[in-house]
């Protein structure tokens, strides 16, 4: 593991040096995953949500959005689509939406896996470790679920009185369970500091996660936040280069809300350290309304499409699609 002390991590996340911050990350990619990219189909299959997160377009509070909820069908509609596309790894993903009992989960878990010979990633929220525990032993390999920030504080702040430390032991749960875990940050939350940064970088660091995943704050006007200033790309660059070098064998994604800031956005990210690429496959009917943040799912693309232009993507820069499902190479290779 690379060994970075805290002033060389302020210093790159201030720009002191990022020629040399993005070479370094980017050859660490390339040693360990040399031109492979991975490429992760998300299903949003419902934006109904029974949280206030301040920062989410989603937020149960905004009467704004337009609800839906796909049934069991056409989620494994659009994932065995996805997979026949060429995507080896599924990503289910929704608002902290417990209408979907765990037996429905399961059916999906079931019907994409019975069908296809992918992973599946679940990225649900806040519901139980049994559920999760439940669905692991259905085949489900993968969870993400990000802490947004490491700072308690802020984590009541943003995510409207929640306990930090009891996503903190969700996750750990996860990790116990024998999933794959990913976790992450928004860059720039209001009031964020670059000292507020490091001890994310580190606290993620420490946590062993197989993927880390760090995309800028962009405001949503029917929030909270909506008048608070997006986060800098630029940061969010810096945060992710400087995640590889800390976490060599991680997946790193090049988040889409990169692409709100700039069209290159996740072309820079992924010559900078990150070695996954995430398209939405949800359904052009629904992929609108799940309005996270503004610019989301601007494109209106149909599945094949979608996993296509990420293939375009890859390719363009002279890397490959993985063949394989990208399995964590960190449980292998560190420690
Ligand atoms: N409900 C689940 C998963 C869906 S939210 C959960 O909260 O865990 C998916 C991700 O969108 C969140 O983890 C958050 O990091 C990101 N997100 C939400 N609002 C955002 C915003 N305004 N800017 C940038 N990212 C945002
Ligand atoms: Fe709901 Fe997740 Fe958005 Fe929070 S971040 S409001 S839990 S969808």
């Amino acid at each position: 593991m690379a060994v970075l002390g805290r002033d060389e991590i302020i210093n790159y996340l201030n720009g002191g040096n990022d020629d040399g911050l993005y070479s370094a990350a980017d050859s660490l990619r390339e040693e360990n995953f040399g031109r492979e990219v991975y490429l992760r189909a998300i299903v949003e299959f419902s934006n109904v949500c029974n949280k206030k997160c301040n920062y989410c377009g989603l937020r149960a509070a905004n009467s704004k959005v337009s609800r839906y909820r796909m049934d069991v069908a056409d989620i494994i509609e659009s994932a065995n689509l996805a997979a026949e596309a060429g995507a080896r790894t599924i990503v289910l993903q929704s608002g902290d939406d417990f209408s979907y009992s765990p037996d429905r989960i399961e059916e999906i878990i079931s019907g994409i896996k019975g069908a296809h010979d992918v992973a599946v990633t679940l990225s649900l929220g806040d519901r139980s470790a049994a559920e999760y525990e439940h669905w692991f032993k259905c085949g489900a390999d993968r969870c993400l679920l990000k802490l947004e920030t490491t700072n308690p504080d802020i984590y009541g702040k943003i995510r409207c009185g929640e306990d930090f430390h009891k996503r903190l032991e969700l996750l750990r749960s996860l990790q116990d369970i024998g999933y794959e875990v990913g976790s992450g940050i928004i860059v720039g939350l209001p009031d964020y500091t670059v000292e507020q940064l490091v001890d994310d970088l580190l606290f993620l660091s420490d946590l062993g996660l197989d993927m880390i995943a760090a995309g800028p704050f962009i405001p949503h006007p029917d929030t909270p936040f909506s008048s608070a200033a997006a986060g800098d790309i630029d940061l969010s660059f810096r945060f992710t280069a400087l995640a590889r070098l800390l976490n060599p064998f991680s997946n790193i994604p090049a988040t889409s809300a990169l692409d709100s800031f700039d069209p290159e956005g996740r072309e820079k990210g992924l010559q900078r350290g990150c070695n996954v690429i995430m398209p939405s496959v949800t359904p052009v009917s629904k992929r609108g309304n799940y309005n996270i943040y503004p610019g989301k799912n601007a494109v209106s693309v149909d599945v094949a499409d979608s996993v296509s232009r990420a293939e375009e993507l890859i390719c363009a820069l002279d890397f490959v699609v993985s063949a394989s499902k990208g399995s964590s190479r960190r449980m292998n290779n560190v420690e």
